[in-house]
């Protein structure tokens, strides 16, 4: 199926001031409901990695596990799940962020990735950054290396991906919300 820019961002259903005033939430739970869109999101990714040496592929709770699950199963690559603070069970590595207001911690399990392998990190929308920086630190401290972020939105105004780019991260994403 021909991947379509305009169906795909047709199914991101913008709710505004939720979850709380001034925030425009990216919902993509359409996306889902949607065979023929999750299709045409699924399978951009696998044509982009189909043919790259990433050996793994990291997913951040929770959104970001729907795509990835049904990308490292196409790929037949690993899934490392990175969970909030609390999920997974056994010896973990934490690292806390921060959020517009406060802070929170995600989590990843001793030994999930290894000196020599080669992540792709994929979360479903990249705002500020803080979450994928922390992300990237938890998958970095235990020897990996980020290959590429994927996201199927970017909100650039909000600088994310900007200094993922100024940090030599390459990022890919299927659309972007900018000054709306
Ligand atoms: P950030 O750490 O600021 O880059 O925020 C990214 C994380 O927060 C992602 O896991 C998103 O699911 C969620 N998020 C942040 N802003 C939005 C938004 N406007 N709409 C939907 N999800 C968002």
């Amino acid at each position: 199926m021909l991947y379509d820019d305009f169906y795909v961002k047709s199914l991101i259903r913008t709710v505004e001031d939720w979850p709380k005033a001034g925030i425009s939430f990216r919902d993509i739970t359409p996306i889902f409901s949607d065979p023929k869109g999750m299709r045409m999101v699924v399978d951009a990714y696998v044509h982009r990695y189909i043919a790259s040496d990433i050996t793994h592929i990291a997913c951040i709770d929770a959104r970001g596990f729907l795509i990835a699950a049904v990308l490292a199963y196409e790929l037949q690559k690993p899934l490392i799940l990175i969970r909030k603070k609390g999920k997974l069970p056994g010896k973990t590595i934490s690292q806390s962020y921060d959020l517009e207001y406060g802070s929170a911690e995600l989590e990843i399990q001793e030994n999930a990735v290894k000196e020599g392998d080669h992540v792709l990190l994929f979360d479903d929308l990249i705002a500020t950054g803080g979450t994928l920086f922390a992300a990237i630190e938890l998958l970095t401290s235990q020897g990996a290396e980020i290959k590429e972020v994927a996201a199927i939105i970017d909100l650039p105004d909000l600088g994310g991906s900007q200094k993922l780019r100024d940090n030599e991260i390459p990022i890919f994403s299927l659309c972007a919300f900018a000054g709306e």
